[in-house]
């Protein structure tokens, strides 16, 4: 073990090469997307770049159809729409989520209704979906947090029972599979994002995957200005909007899934080599990866830190990290009930009977326990890289275990 000062206080740092830089390209992308720049077709409407991105992640995710749109909070609220949700019908979601999870189902006009998630896999906890279903309840958006999928047996079960639509939140899931079967197509529908950090992107964009071909036709209606197939130009079935993505991203996005599988097995295999080391120091607790996840994306590389046993809180933790050169974060800052937005019900036009809803009651401890003091995010790209590039981190965290008694509360006078 090195006996070198940790870096932030003047050491050697650890690392001083940067781990992969996201997004990766290459003259392929540039041709693919300079072609459908000369092609002078732009649009979807014109074009075969996003018909034929559709065609093949509808593939490579085990379903019939897809329908690429602007982005992954959009492709969300398309399924809740297409799959006929009311004013004021409830959604099951995850407290521990992107915004959109929740915010998307505000603007369908329905009401989130929060679960914690599993201290272990933080993914939503099954256990806990039930109690929260009323007669309102019409659907549940299991996310696959951090590329993981979520306990799909449970909620499918849950769901058969009471009648639920499944919609995944499969934003960090892109490729990542359940029992063998991608994610985005377990329960109804899927949703993707392919926003600048996604594990797939094209800048901005998203996509709607199912197999159900009456879902898939209302939302390529819905995500299209509510034409109908065999409709003329300028007739309107249902409220919608143009929410289509261009040639461009689908063409760059054509080229990037090239790289998707062999980017995903790359992720997967240095994520769990991360966690098997750093499971082996005192509070440090990679996300559990239970049987069912046959393969995980790593969208990100999650762990707990319990500060009592490791010997040193997360923040301090988290700097000395990034000065020995590992970019670790802690993540969201709060569970999404206690947002501003939720604790205010800021939901502008949406939800008029609000009143009767209190977000400040939430109780999603596990929740609010990662956000406030122990989560520890990597993010996908620091998975891309070599098996070396992966022992840099697990030494930065060795080295930073090694001298915790520098970074306690009481250690700062000495120095
Ligand atoms: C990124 C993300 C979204 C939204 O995708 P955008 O393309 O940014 O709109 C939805 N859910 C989760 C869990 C996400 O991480």
């Amino acid at each position: 073990m090195t006996t070198s000062p940790l870096a932030l206080h003047g050491g050697a740092p650890v690392r001083t090469r940067p781990f992969p830089s996201w997004p990766i390209f290459d003259a392929t992308d540039e041709a693919r997307v300079l072609a459908a720049l000369r092609s002078g077709k732009w649009g979807r409407l014109a074009g075969d770049q996003v018909a034929e991105f559709e065609r093949r992640f509808a593939a490579m995710h085990g379903c019939a159809h897809a329908i690429a749109v602007v982005n992954g909070t959009v492709s969300l609220r398309i399924a809740l729409m297409a799959a006929g949700l009311q004013a004021g019908d409830e959604v099951i979601v995850p407290t521990y989520t992107f915004l959109s999870t929740a915010t998307a189902v505000v603007e369908a006009n329905a009401v989130p209704v929060f679960v914690d998630v599993d201290l272990d896999t933080f993914n939503i906890d099954p256990t806990q979906v039930e109690a929260a279903i009323t007669p309102r309840t019409r659907a549940i958006i299991p996310v696959h947090f951090a590329g993981q999928p979520a306990d799909m047996d449970a909620i499918l079960a849950i769901a058969s029972r009471h009648g639920l639509f499944v919609l995944e939140d499969a934003a960090h899931a892109h490729g990542a599979t359940w029992r063998d079967r991608p994610c985005g197509s377990i329960g109804h529908v899927g949703s993707f994002s392919f926003q600048s950090s996604k594990n797939l992107t094209s800048g901005e964009g998203g996509i709607i995957t199912t197999n159900d071909a009456a879902l898939a036709e209302s939302c390529r209606s819905i995500h299209n200005c509510g034409r109908v197939p065999g409709g003329v130009w300028y007739e309107h079935h249902v409220i919608s909007g143009n929410y289509r993505l261009g040639e461009l991203q689908g063409a760059l996005l054509n080229s990037q899934l090239d790289r998707l599988e062999a980017q995903t097995a790359t992720r997967d295999a240095n994520g769990d080599y991360l966690a098997a080391r750093l499971s082996s120091l005192p509070g440090l607790h990679p996300q559990a990866r239970p049987s069912w996840c046959t393969r995980h994306s790593r969208h990100l590389f999650m762990l707990r830190l319990d500060a009592a046993a490791f010997g040193a809180p997360r923040s301090a933790v988290l700097e000395a990290l990034q000065a020995e050169g590992v970019p670790a974060v802690g993540g969201y800052g709060y569970p999404l009930p206690d947002q501003p937005l939720f604790r205010n019900k800021a939901f502008g036009p949406y939800l008029p009977d609000r009143d009767r809803l209190d977000y400040t009651r939430v109780a999603c401890p596990n929740s609010r326990l990662i956000c406030a003091e122990q989560a520890i995010w990597l993010d996908q790209s620091t998975m891309l890289g070599s098996r070396a590039d992966i022992d840099d981190i697990a030494a930065a965290f060795e080295k930073v275990h090694a001298h915790r008694d520098a970074l306690s509360p009481h250690a700062s006078a000495g120095r």
